[in-house]
């Protein structure tokens, strides 16, 4: 599963503090968080890391499939989809900043297929949908009459 001792020693890293700081910093929060804001949430429970090791060990955690790169906010999120075949995607609300992760095999052999269309070699897709959730969206109504 998405445990990560068992994802770093099966990839050959070793489990330390840092990493584990950082991981459990993206497993309590719905919203992508940039590495500073990383960095406020660890020195709050009077832990200091500089954001360039932060940065180091998100870059680790998305190569590893761990964690993703939000583009639309340049935060990072946790995986909440781990082993899950097909490229992650994203729907981000634009309102409360909430990210929810789909995989849809489907979808990335047509978009494959379209990119081979063009003589192109597909090998990775990115998307987010961005808009707004369940909730922001039932509240929508309230906001405008005020
Ligand atoms: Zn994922
Ligand atoms: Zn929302």
């Amino acid at each position: 599963m998405g445990n990560l001792a068992d994802v770093l020693r099966a990839r050959g890293y070793k489990v330390t503090g840092p990493r584990q700081q950082v991981f459990d910093a993206l497993e309590g929060t719905e919203k992508p968080l940039s590495p500073y804001e990383i960095q406020n949430l660890l020195q709050e429970e009077d832990s200091f890391l500089n954001h360039v090791t932060i940065y180091r060990i998100l870059d680790l955690f998305s190569r590893l499939g761990l964690a993703h790169r939000v583009l639309s906010n340049s935060g990072f999120v946790k995986c909440n989809l781990p082993g899950q075949e097909g490229c992650h995607r994203f729907v981000i609300c634009r309102c409360c900043g909430s990210v929810q992760e789909f995989a849809d095999k489907e979808l990335c052999r047509k978009e494959k297929s379209f990119a081979l269309d063009c003589g192109f070699h597909a090998e990775s897709h990115l998307s987010e949908t961005l808009g707004l959730c369940a909730k922001c969206y039932g509240r929508r109504d309230e906001k405008t009459t005020i």
